[in-house]
């Protein structure tokens, strides 16, 4: 099991870096990424942390901590030269804060993101087929999410994605503890947005080959 969207308090999450690890360990996960919120003002310093702090997490502990970043919020033309900057400097995992219908996200971030060299769409809401296209030729992974508000638009991602043949990817999002729910609460949400256990079991293999890649 693994969750390749996570908060630490590099951002807007409450709890350190390593009490994120341990609590996802705790509950079974072998691999998670912490992608903290990033834009101009504190890109550099984030990086710099999760960076330090994966290199600094013990190899053969239960749960591997893969260095990530959340591009959020940004006006449209800054994802790719941010994404390459993240790239650059050594992230393993880039996610974009896609178009959530629960959060005024600038119109044109899906696609923007898309363009850019990211690893994952967020909680992209009502994403168009041209989206879910481009996606599909990027392998770019699509979200399905355990967050409240974001998770509202899941069986539209689930329905697009499985249209086109897009990858998704299936996060918690955590931001605070009681985010940190086990697996068997995030497959119970995943089938509730239309996903079977069989196609479930694909998502998390195909997970499993990216990280394995990630990771060398
Ligand atoms: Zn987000
Ligand atoms: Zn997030």
């Amino acid at each position: 099991m693994y969750n390749l969207h996570t908060h630490s308090l590099l951002s807007d999450g409450v709890l350190l870096p390593s009490e994120v690890a341990v609590r996802y360990a705790a509950l079974g996960y072998k691999a998670i990424a912490i992608t903290d919120h990033a834009d101009y003002s504190n890109i550099e310093t984030i990086i710099k942390g999760i960076l330090e702090f994966s290199r600094h997490w013990p190899k053969d502990s239960k749960v591997k901590v893969l260095s990530g970043i959340e591009l959020t919020h940004l006006p449209l033309e800054q994802f790719k030269p941010l994404a390459k900057f993240a790239r650059q400097k050594g992230i393993k995992v880039i996610v974009a804060h896609g178009e959530t219908l629960v959060e005024p996200v600038i119109k044109g971030t899906n696609r923007a993101a898309l363009a850019a060299d990211i690893d994952i769409l967020a909680h992209p809401g009502l994403i168009s087929d041209s989206e879910v296209k481009l996606a599909k030729a990027k392998n770019i992974f699509l979200e399905i999410t355990t967050r409240t508000g974001h998770c509202d638009t899941n069986p539209h991602v689930v329905e697009q994605a499985l249209k086109f043949g897009a990858n998704l990817s299936i996060n918690t999002d955590s931001h605070i503890p009681e985010d940190i729910i086990p697996p068997e609460q995030v497959i119970n949400i995943a089938q509730r947005a239309g996903l079977n256990s069989e196609e479930i079991k694909r998502i998390f293999e195909r997970t499993a080959r990216f990280l394995d890649r990630r990771t060398i």
